[in-house]
């Protein structure tokens, strides 16, 4: 192990879609993240209305929460399964369109229009697709990203966000030689040099 053989391990598209199948998804969590809710007030910054982008965003119950509160909420996920599960687990009705830009994407949007998943690789997002963003709320996305797409994770989401937005990040300090994951380990000092 190590942060050094991490660095060229990759994890498929295939293998993401496998572990939804196989309901092998221990990185969800039924309630709201508590990082998210002690630091709300980091993200809103007292504005009401934002548009929040939740990237690789999974079935997070946190998409819900936002847009609960009056924020619209949009997200990106490769497994379509995830997108199903989530709308189905809050019983939100829910309508699928395609994304004329992308080829094979689809777009399932909450029929109150303020949750929007679109249903593709981040990769093929830009923020003539899906406009720009007041706040991200990154948990499990940074750390789940292909330590060689870091570079290009970072720069695509700089690219999506508003000039006063905020961004939350969610990672974890451990011993990289100790634990394999969840799923790749990211330094601080990683984080800042991506991010500057
Ligand atoms: N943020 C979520 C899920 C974290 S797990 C949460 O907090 O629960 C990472 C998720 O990213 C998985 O559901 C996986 O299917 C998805 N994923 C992996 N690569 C992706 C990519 N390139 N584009 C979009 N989604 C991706």
């Amino acid at each position: 192990a190590g942060v050094g053989s991490q660095k060229d391990r990759v994890v498929t598209r295939e293998e993401w879609l496998r572990k939804w199948e196989l309901g092998n998804i221990g990185f969800h969590k039924e309630r709201g993240h508590p990082l998210l809710q002690k630091y709300l007030d980091v993200l809103l910054n007292g504005r009401s209305g934002l548009r929040i982008f939740f990237p690789l965003c999974g079935k997070a119950v946190e998409m819900k929460w936002l847009a609960d509160m009056g924020h619209s909420a949009v997200g990106v996920e490769v497994s379509e399964q995830a997108l199903k599960e989530f709308f189905a687990e809050h019983s939100l009705p829910y309508y699928e369109e395609p994304v004329p830009e992308i080829s094979g994407a689809k777009r399932l949007r909450s029929t109150s229009g303020n949750i929007s998943l679109y249903c593709c690789s981040i990769y093929d997002l830009s923020s003539s697709i899906v406009g720009k963003f007041d706040g991200v709320w990154d948990r499990g996305a940074l750390v789940a990203v292909n330590p060689c797409d870091r570079q290009r994770y970072a720069s695509l989401m700089i690219t999506l966000m508003e000039k006063n937005s905020s961004y939350l990040l969610v990672a974890v300090s451990y011993d990289s030689n100790k634990h394999k994951g969840p799923p790749f380990y990211v330094p601080e000092s990683e984080i800042k040099s991506l991010f500057g």
